[in-house]
């Protein structure tokens, strides 16, 4: 699998090192809500298509990428710096922490 890293270029996904799923966002800091920061910990997606994720060049320029790779084929679609992605909203995932 090959990641286009922005500054360097094509390289083998070797030189990378996955930093996680680009779809969490972190609760407020002052929350208190166990159920919201459980959540956040251990809740993941394991989608079967386009996913959004955070990969660190380590064997490189070292910059945080924010990649979408189709987790079926590893078919890499678009790749950009982290901090210039933002949050993606995409997250299908079940709302939790919402107090009937
Ligand atoms: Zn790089």
């Amino acid at each position: 699998m090959l990641i286009t890293c922005p500054y360097c270029g094509p390289r083998d996904v070797s030189e990378y090192t996955y930093q996680g799923d680009g779809n969490r966002t972190r609760p407020d800091p002052a929350s208190t809500d166990q159920e919201v920061w459980n959540a956040y910990v251990y809740d993941r997606l394991n989608p079967a298509g386009e996913h959004h994720e955070i990969w660190q060049h380590s064997g490189g320029c070292r910059a945080h990428l924010a990649v979408t790779r189709n987790t079926l084929t590893h078919v890499v679609s678009s790749v950009s710096f982290a901090r210039d992605a933002g949050h993606k909203k995409s997250d299908s995932r079940r709302k939790t922490g919402a107090k009937a």
